[in-house]
C-alpha cells in the first residue's frame, strides 16, 4: 500500500524521497562500496554496496510503493532483474511464456536457462482454455506481458493469475510497457512484477536498469538472497537517475498516451496502413480486457503498411522519429521488430506468432504531436512504390 492516496504524489514523495540527515530534498548518491563498522558485528545498517546501498534502497522502496508490493529490488538491467527472478526455479522446472514475450526473455530461456535444464513453452495467455491445457506437472511459473510486444496482445492478468494459482504456478508479469502509472499487476493477482526501467520509468533513454517487485515477505527474502548472491545490482548513480526519472512519470505518460492515441488514429485512418495494433483503439481485439485492468491503452503502437509501400524507404525517410532499438524515452523511436528487437526469436516462431517482416513498431515520444504526425505522413508518402 502507498502512503499516498494518489499515484502522482507517490511518484514524487514515495519510498524514501529525501535525506533525513541534511534535509536535502533529493536522495544523495552514496557512491561507496563499503561502510565503516563501529565494532565487530556493529553495522549502521549497511555493510557492502552489493548487499545494500542507501540510494538503491530509496529506489527499491519507491518502486515497491508504486506497484503496491512488499519489497522492490533494483538491477543493472531488465534482463538482470528477469534473470534473478527466474533463478527461483530449479532444474526440471518449466516456464510458460506468453507468445509475444520480449525477445531477450525468450533468448534467456532458450539459450541460457536451457543449460540448467529449465525449459520453456510458448502458451496462448489470451485464451484461458488453451492456457490451462498447457499447464503440465513440471510447469512452475508463467511470464506474462500485457500488452505484449510487438503485436500489443492483451492478456487478462487476473484470469491467468487465478488459473495459474490453482496449479501453484508463480505468476510473473513484465510491466515495462505500462508502468505502475497505468497498470498494477500485483493488485490483479501477480506474484512478481519485473521492469525494464530503461524504458518509461527512466524515461530519457539515458540509463539501463531493471526492477523487480514481489508481493510478500517470503519472495522478498528469496529475491534479496539471489540479488546479493548473483550481484547484478544497479549502481548508485543509475539509481539516482531512475528516481529522478520516476518523479515525472505521470506527466510524461499523460502526454505520451495522448500522443500515442492520436498517432494510432492517424495511422488507422491512413489509406496506406493495412493494420494498426494498439489496445487503446476501441476496434482492437484487446480493448475491453485492457480497459478493465489498465488506465488506458498505453503508448506502444505497431502497424503494417500495404504491400506497395517499401518499409526500408519508410525508415530512411523519417526526419524526426529515430530508428533505434528501445522505447519509452521522451523522443519518438521506431523499430523493425523482425530484424531488431525480436531477431533473437527463430523465424518460424516469429511467423507463427505474427511478427511479419512488414511490421513497424512506434514508441511515441512527447514531442509536439503535429510534428510526429507530419513526419509519419511524409515518410509513408515517400515510401510508396510507384
Ligand atoms: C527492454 C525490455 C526488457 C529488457 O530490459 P533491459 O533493460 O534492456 O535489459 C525486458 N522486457 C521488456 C518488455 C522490454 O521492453
Amino acid at each position: 500500500m502507498s502512503q499516498f492516496a494518489h499515484i502522482n504524489t507517490a511518484l514524487i514523495h514515495g519510498g524514501i524521497s529525501n535525506d533525513a540527515r541534511t534535509g536535502a530534498v533529493n536522495v544523495p548518491i552514496y557512491q561507496t562500496s563499503t561502510y565503516q563498522q563501529d565494532g565487530l558485528g556493529k553495522m549502521r545498517g549497511y555493510e557492502y554496496s552489493r548487499t545494500g546501498n542507501p540510494t538503491r534502497e530509496a529506489l527499491e522502496a519507491l518502486i515497491a510503493e508504486l506497484e503496491e508490493g512488499y519489497a522492490g529490488f533494483a538491477f543493472a538491467s531488465g534482463m538482470a532483474a528477469i534473470t534473478a527472478v527466474l533463478s527461483l526455479l530449479h532444474a526440471g522446472d518449466k516456464v510458460l511464456i506468453s507468445s509475444n514475450v520480449y525477445g531477450g526473455t525468450f533468448r534467456l530461456l532458450a539459450q541460457v536457462f536451457d543449460h540448467f535444464s529449465i525449459s520453456y513453452e510458448i502458451a496462448d495467455t489470451t485464451d484461458a482454455v488453451k492456457y490451462e491445457a498447457a499447464i503440465s506437472e513440471d510447469v512452475k511459473a508463467v511470464i506474462i506481458e500485457s500488452p505484449a510486444n510487438p503485436l500489443m496482445t492483451v492478456t487478462d492478468i487476473r484470469l491467468i493469475a487465478d488459473i495459474s494459482h490453482k496449479h501453484d504456478l508463480l505468476v510473473i508479469v513484465d510491466n515495462t510497457f505500462m508502468t505502475p502509472y497505468l497498470q498494477k499487476p500485483l493488485t490483479l493477482g501477480a506474484d512478481i512484477v519485473v521492469h525494464s526501467a530503461t524504458k518509461y520509468l527512466g524515461g530519457h533513454s539515458d540509463v539501463v536498469a531493471g526492477l523487480a517487485v514481489v508481493k510478500d515477505e517470503k519472495l522478498a527474502k528469496q529475491i534479496a538472497f539471489i540479488q546479493n548472491s548473483t550481484g547484478g545490482v544497479l549502481p548508485p548513480f543509475d539509481s539516482f537517475l531512475l528516481i529522478r526519472g520516476i518523479k515525472t512519470l505521470g506527466a510524461r505518460m499523460d502526454r505520451h498516451v495522448s500522443n500515442a492515441r492520436q498517432a494510432a488514429e492517424f495511422l488507422q485512418n491512413h489509406p496506406a496502413v493495412k493494420n494498426v495494433y494498439y489496445p487503446g483503439l476501441t476496434t482492437d481485439p484487446g480493448f475491453a480486457v485492457n480497459q478493465q485492468q489498465a488506465k488506458n491503452g498505453g503508448v506502444m503502437i505497431s502497424f503494417e503498411l500495404h504491400e506497395n509501400y517499401n518499409i526500408e524507404t519508410f525508415f530512411e525517410s523519417l526526419k524526426l522519429i529515430m530508428l533505434a532499438e528501445s522505447l519509452g524515452g521522451v523522443e519518438s523511436l521506431v523499430c523493425h521488430p523482425s530484424t531488431m528487437t525480436h531477431a533473437s526469436i527463430p523465424e518460424d516462431i516469429r511467423k507463427q506468432v505474427g511478427i511479419t517482416d512488414g511490421l513497424i513498431r512506434l514508441s511515441t515520444g512527447i514531442e509536439d504531436i503535429r510534428d510526429i504526425l507530419d513526419d509519419l505522413g511524409q515518410a509513408i508518402e515517400q515510401s510508396e512504390v510507384k
